[in-house]
């Protein structure tokens, strides 16, 4: 098809970057004069733009040679390693670069703002509110952000195999999760809380919330991703009633904790550590 198959030999996308007028036609095929067999050079620069119109008519079209397979993107069309690499290199600092664009503004705001001495208040033990500020850092590690570092990995969340596993949908959209959420009480904060699109707003959202809410909604997360990290590990999985029960039980245990004078002191993510002396 002329305007979704890669076919111009330009560019990394190989798509026909502007559609300039009204498309009459929708092949390739079309584009080639059926009297003269070479391409109608009329129609094409009339609807590419003219570097793709260029490299369109630098194709030869000839009847009589057989097609074989060419890569694109390397000078001599062959395959090799080294061009596959920076290809996926190429590829990999796009995304970064957009998706940078698009979270910096928000994230750098969001990060600013965040009060990070409600998670230290959070009577709660230490290893919960380490988890929490690993959440708020997003440093928790779901497929689709392993995807997005450049591994090629089965996406799917590795409870319900029917959706890619990201954060909102490990903690919030899984139907597992759900039940959870249901069945603690804490239907309403779950519907507050989806539309969050980054872990500080998530938290934000539960700061508003009675401290009881807030905490047994942590306790859930903090659960369910020990859930989730038993079936990406292949373990079995509980039902999610025993993981209601077993947030249940923290929360009665956690009315009884003693909280320390001091909190404890937040990881430091970004310390620089002195590689071994062997590499
Ligand atoms: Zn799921």
């Amino acid at each position: 098809m002329a305007w979704e198959d890669p076919w111009i030999p330009a560019g990394d996308t190989r798509r026909p970057r502007t559609l300039r007028g009204k498309a009459i036609f929708t092949k390739v095929a079309d584009l080639i004069n059926p009297i003269t067999g070479g391409w109608d050079e009329q129609l094409v620069q009339d609807h590419f733009d003219p570097a793709g119109a260029q490299a369109i008519l630098s194709i030869s079209i000839c009847d009589s040679m057989d097609d074989n397979l060419a890569w694109h993107f390397d000078p001599k069309e062959v395959f090799s390693v080294k061009s596959a690499y920076k290809l996926g290199v190429m590829l990999r600092d796009r995304m970064k670069g957009r998706e940078a664009a698009c979270s910096r503004e928000s994230t750098q705001d969001s990060v600013v703002k965040f009060n990070w001495k409600k998670i230290w208040d959070l009577r709660a033990p230490n290893k919960l509110k380490m988890f929490v500020w690993r959440l708020a850092h997003n440093s928790l590690v779901s497929r689709m952000k392993i995807m997005r570092m450049g591994v090629d990995l089965d996406t799917a969340c590795p409870l319900c195999h029917r959706l890619n596993e990201d954060g909102g949908h490990i903690f919030l959209k899984c139907k597992m999760a759900k039940a959870c959420w249901n069945s603690l009480g804490l239907g309403a904060t779950r519907e507050r809380l989806l539309p969050c699109s980054l872990a500080h707003n998530m938290l934000e959202e539960l700061w508003k919330r009675d401290t009881n809410v807030q905490l047994k909604a942590l306790v859930l997360t903090w659960e369910w991703w020990s859930v989730r990290n038993k079936a990406n590990s292949g373990e079995a999985v509980a039902s999610y009633l025993d993981v209601c029960h077993r947030v249940e039980r923290h929360m009665m245990d956690f009315i009884h904790l003693k909280l320390p004078a001091i909190p404890p002191k937040p990881p430091d993510q970004h310390k620089w550590v002195k590689p071994p002396d062997n590499q």
